[in-house]
């Protein structure tokens, strides 16, 4: 079996002024290894609730979420960290870089948190960066580099420990349309070259195409 991720009946609701939103209503979703599928929907239907459950960021859902086979419930506090940390890779809107370090810095801290050889994580890094056209920025600050070479980095990042499974959420939303196509197609070929799986929150139909499966987020469920 080739299933990276498998969630079913997986239900989301939060207490508001003592009303309660049903956000997730038994939402079931497979992703095979290698597999891109794209999770559209409009704002508020409950995209980012779902992604970050699946990235084990949250506890306080019903239902079955296996990552590479292994149930997410079933698992301690330090173990769901182990797996968030061996078996995903997170992309956000905003990069979420951090200030104070290079670009390289930032896709090599990832590597060192897993106890990776510092001269071997360098050289990952340097080979993620410049096969996203960031060779010449390696040594820059997020606040030296464009919105649209922020994402780009964010993305080697998530790629860094070669996640069985990327998890992005809105990639490319904070960019301008022209940047966003070239950052998302780029995501999608690194993507594919190294043989992650991804699963991406959109709103934005043209880029949800360009995946290999979509699947869309209505009334708290996926059709
Ligand atoms: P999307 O990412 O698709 O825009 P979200 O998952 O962010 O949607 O939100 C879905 C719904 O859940 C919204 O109605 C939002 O207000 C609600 N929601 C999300 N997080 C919380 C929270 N922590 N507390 C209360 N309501 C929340
Ligand atoms: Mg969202």
């Amino acid at each position: 079996m080739n299933e990276v991720l498998s969630v079913a009946g997986l239900k989301r609701s939060f207490e508001q002024a003592g009303v309660t939103i049903h956000v997730l209503r038994g939402v079931d979703l497979n992703v095979q290894a290698g597999e891109i599928v794209a999770l559209l929907g409009p704002s508020g239907s409950g995209k980012s609730t779902l992604l970050q459950a699946v990235g084990l960021l949250e506890g306080g859902f019903e239902g079955s979420i296996r990552i590479n086979g292994e149930e997410a419930a079933s698992l301690d506090s330090d173990a769901r960290t182990r797996l968030r940390r061996d078996a995903l890779g997170f992309v956000y809107q905003f990069h979420h870089l951090l200030p104070d370090f290079s670009a390289e810095e930032n896709v090599v801290l990832p590597q060192l948190i897993r106890d990776a050889e510092p001269a071997q994580a360098r050289e990952r890094a340097a080979s993620l960066l410049g096969t996203l056209g960031l060779a010449e920025r390696l040594t820059h600050r997020p606040s030296q580099l464009s919105g649209g070479e922020q994402q780009r980095v964010a993305v080697a990042r998530a790629l860094a420990n070669r996640p069985a499974l990327v998890l992005a959420d809105e990639p490319t939303g904070n960019l301008d349309e022209a940047t966003a196509d070239i950052v998302f197609a780029e995501f999608l070929r690194l993507v594919r070259g190294e043989g992650s799986a991804a699963l991406v929150a959109t709103h934005n139909e043209r880029i949800a195409a360009k995946m290999d499966r979509v699947m869309r987020l209505h009334d708290g469920v996926l059709e």
